[in-house]
């Protein structure tokens, strides 16, 4: 892969990962202040409202699991911002070959080959 090629996808990883930090801001806030909310409400009627109080924590989980993606993602960005800064960026770690161009558009973040990593989901 040659150095602007390489630049090309460094710059698309920026700009995902910018878009996630964000993200991910945002939706701690939300989270945050949402359980803030619930610690500090009134307690009476508790058990009246105990259906709504469900659905809140429903809700809450739902943002946390997206959270954890987020962050699941951004490590992925992260690894291959590390690889484009050691040149090893666009090679399968699996065979060694270089990850096809539009692979790499569509996930710039991938490891591995397309047969590589069918081969690795079947493992898993
Ligand atoms: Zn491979």
């Amino acid at each position: 892969m040659d150095k602007r090629t390489r630049e090309k996808f460094k710059k698309l990883l920026l700009a995902m990962r910018e878009e996630l930090t964000g993200g991910i801001v945002r939706h701690s806030e939300d989270t945050l202040s949402s359980s803030q909310r619930d610690s500090s409400g009134d307690l009476s009627g508790y058990s009246m409202h105990m259906a709504d109080m469900g659905s809140d924590t429903f809700q809450r989980d739902l943002e946390l699991g997206l959270v954890t993606r987020e962050h699941e993602m951004l490590y992925k960005i992260d690894e291959a911002l590390r690889m484009i800064e050691e040149g090893t960026y666009g090679k399968c770690e699996i065979c060694g070959q270089a990850i096809p161009e539009s692979r790499l558009q569509a996930v710039p973040f991938a490891k591995l080959c397309v047969p590589c990593q069918e081969k690795d989901e079947v493992r898993k």
